[in-house]
């Protein structure tokens, strides 16, 4: 297991911003990963970090990133396992290679297997969740199987407990062709054209029912607004990119200003879609 010390939170994260790990830890095993969920100090999980984003402070509770051997892809009757460190574009190369068709719409959604199921990634239509045939985790009594309709999930909430780690899932997949499949993740890459370049961690804001929360950020007049590094998309205002340095505080600070003029002109509460830890 490889263990780090004071490492920059902004190395973790795709905001690029926060203030220090104090130790992460890098398990390859059920057995290290066990022991590290069983340890008193508790412990914060991140995948590749594009919906979290740590406080400018140091974070003394350890952090688990699972470690390389938990990052592959396998051919399974009716879809594909792959392990919970697995990127998705990974294993939408994949899909393109065999011919497999059901994950197109994850395309330009960036993260590992382990946070999209966690969050139940996916557009405003699909979550992955609707894709999984079967989740393996640890957690503190050990390794389990879970059937994924036995969770609460439902939009960007994947229903897997605090405590439980995604160690791997098997993708019901449908046969299709390289051609087709590469055809339909072009499509869903091209929706996303009007969506930020910069550090960003994504979509800041569930969509509330009464409206998509960009359009209510942009009809706020608040495009463009910033706080310190910290700015609200002129392309989409859900998003916030670190323009010039950010900090977190600069960020949590622009989070609130949004809320706030949000609901002071439309009476509507917004609720973070992204991972704020330590604050
Ligand atoms: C440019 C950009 C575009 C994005 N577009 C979308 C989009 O269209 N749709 C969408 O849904 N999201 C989108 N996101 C947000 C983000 O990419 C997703 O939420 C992604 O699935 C998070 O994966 P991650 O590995 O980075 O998770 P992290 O940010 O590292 O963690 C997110 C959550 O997952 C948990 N987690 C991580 N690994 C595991 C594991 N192995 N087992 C259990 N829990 C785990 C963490 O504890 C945390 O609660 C976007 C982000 C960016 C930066």
């Amino acid at each position: 297991m490889k263990t780090m010390e004071s490492v920059p939170a902004s190395t973790l994260t795709s905001m690029r911003c926060g203030g220090v790990i104090a130790r992460l830890f890098e398990p390859e095993s059920g057995e290290e990963l066990q022991g590290l969920i069983r340890a008193p100090a508790g412990f914060h999980l991140l995948g590749a970090g594009t919906n979290t984003i740590f406080a400018d402070t140091t974070i003394h509770t350890p952090v688990i990133r699972l470690g390389p051997s938990f990052d592959f892809i396998e051919t399974v009757d009716g879809g594909l396992r792959a392990g919970g460190a697995t990127h998705v574009k990974k294993i939408l190369s994949r899909c393109v290679k065999d011919g497999l068709t059901g994950m197109e719409f994850m395309a330009g959604i960036p993260g590992t297997l382990g946070g999209a199921l966690a969050m139940n990634a996916g557009t405003a239509k699909k979550g992955i969740m609707e894709v999984v045939r079967e989740i393996e985790a640890v957690d503190a009594s050990g390794p389990r199987t879970i059937d994924p309709s036995s969770l609460p999930w439902g939009y960007r909430r994947g229903g897997i407990e605090p405590g439980t780690v995604v160690t791997a899932a098997v993708l019901a997949l449908e046969p299709s062709t390289t051609d087709e499949v590469r055809a339909r993740i072009l499509e869903h890459l091209e929706k996303r054209r009007n969506q930020p370049r910069g550090p960003s961690a994504g979509s800041v804001f569930k969509n509330p029912p009464e409206a998509p929360a960009g359009l209510l950020i942009d009809r706020a007049g608040l495009k463009g607004t910033r706080v310190g590094g910290a700015k609200v998309s002129e392309l989409h205002a859900n998003f916030i990119v670190n323009d010039e340095g950010a900090s977190a505080t600069d960020v949590a600070a622009l989070i609130a200003l949004v809320k706030r003029q949000v609901f002071d002109r439309f009476g509507i509460e917004l609720h973070e879609e992204v991972r704020f830890i330590g604050q």
